[in-house]
């Protein structure tokens, strides 16, 4: 049979150790402030545990009190933690209902009715348990297969601290003057032990995944505008079949060499800046857009006509053209030429549309720039006669 005060201590020592090892990571990588808010909750607890420990074999008046608090406190430390990580900010408003419960429950047991503190902990926790599994199983970017063990866990957890509860209630031990001893807590400390370590490891993955997809989105963003770049594209297109009801224009900053020469690179970043705002309020799921380099930009258009296709280009050349950029040297206008192709039964690639549609750049340059050029096929040279964007 299992030595609880063995047990107990032993889940403390683990906790602990688990605690430091997160302050070790969150050391090394500080922008994870939720794997440092998850060795908080979990040194609370361990606390709790050291405490509870002690309560059990000396029931000194004021060892109850913050025993509980203990207890309360460290699950919503936890908790936060999740909610830090899936960045709903529910913990904020909760933190004061926790604190009156907190309250409520060390006076109680500073008063001798420690049954009726262990009876609001463990309601509190339960309640904080079953929030915490609604938090990481609501998650959305993070794989299932690692949030169902964990909304299982803290699940199991709450249904626990729920039957502990249940049973002071049940033998009516509003004083208890020790800890409680039923199998319900025999129930509960092995599966918070589970739970507790489970959550530390998971913890540990938890931040290996977000730091993988941060790294992930990295590669995929162009730094100077936020956009996604030519990687992102080959990525995202490198199998597409362009068929009918697609498009892919090219986008070219007019004269952009000369804004450089005349107003400095500086004016010329916040210039391409300024295209990738102005596009992004046309960007959607069906509208995707890149930066190929430079002041080279693509746009994926799906689900919809050439004419629906081309009237969003259109917008874009005349709102860009609209825009004043203010310099040293005076208000700066900046145009742009695009070449678009269409999507067709021949069903191409993103390099078949990529030339085609740089080929009608060419010959809205050609045109005389500050224009939208068709290219009717990826190969074919029968553009329509490119119109002026903007006057
Ligand atoms: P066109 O109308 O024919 O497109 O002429 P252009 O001057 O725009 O074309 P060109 O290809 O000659 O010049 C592109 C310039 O873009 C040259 C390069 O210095 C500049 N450029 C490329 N990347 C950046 C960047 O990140 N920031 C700035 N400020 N300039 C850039
Ligand atoms: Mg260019
Ligand atoms: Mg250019």
């Amino acid at each position: 049979m299992l030595d609880f005060g063995s047990l107990l201590l032993a889940t403390a020592l683990s906790g602990a150790c688990l605690s430091g090892t997160l302050v070790a990571i969150w050391l090394t990588a500080r922008q994870s402030r939720f794997v440092l808010t998850m060795a908080v909750g979990i040194l609370l607890l361990v606390t709790h545990v050291i405490a509870f420990w002690l309560y059990g074999r000396d029931a000194s008046p004021w060892l109850g009190p913050a025993m509980l608090a203990l207890l309360v406190a460290g699950f919503f430390v936890v908790f936060a933690a999740a909610d830090q990580y899936i960045e709903r900010g529910w913990s904020k408003p909760a933190a004061l209902p926790i604190a009156a419960i907190i309250a409520l429950t060390v006076v109680a047991t500073a008063f001798g009715l420690d049954g009726i503190g262990f009876i609001i902990a463990y309601s509190a926790v339960t309640g904080i348990l079953i929030m915490t599994a609604t938090a990481f199983w609501t998650c959305k970017d993070v794989d299932r297969r690692v949030l169902a063990p964990v909304s299982l866990l803290t699940g199991s957890s709450a249904i626990s601290f729920a039957l502990c509860a249940f049973v002071i209630i049940q033998q009516k031990q509003w004083t208890l003057g020790s800890v409680p001893h039923n199998w319900a807590e025999d129930v509960n400390t092995v599966v918070v032990v589970a739970c507790m370590t489970a959550l530390g490891a998971l913890t540990i993955s938890f931040h290996h995944l977000r730091t993988q997809s941060r790294l992930t989105e990295e590669t995929l963003t162009d730094p100077l505008t936020g956009l996604m770049n030519r990687r992102a594209l080959n990525s995202l297109h490198g199998d597409t079949s362009f068929g009918q009801h697609m498009a892919l224009a090219m986008v070219d900053l007019d004269h952009f060499k000369r804004t450089n020469d005349v107003f400095g690179h500086a004016v010329g970043d916040r210039v391409l800046q300024r295209f990738a705002d102005v596009v992004r309020r046309y960007a959607n799921d069906d509208v995707e857009v890149f930066r190929l380099g430079g002041e080279e930009f693509a746009i994926v258009m799906s689900g919809m006509s050439a004419l629906e296709a081309y009237e969003i280009l259109r917008k874009v050349g005349a709102s860009f053209g609209a825009e004043v950029v203010g310099t040293k040297l005076g208000p700066l206008r900046s145009t742009v030429s695009v070449g678009v192709c269409f999507g067709d039964g021949e069903m191409r690639t993103v390099e078949q549309m990529l030339l085609g549609a740089d080929a009608a750049l060419y010959a809205a340059k050609r045109a005389g720039r500050n224009r939208v050029a068709t290219a009717e096929t990826a190969d074919s040279e029968g553009y329509r006669e490119p119109e002026l964007l903007f006057a």
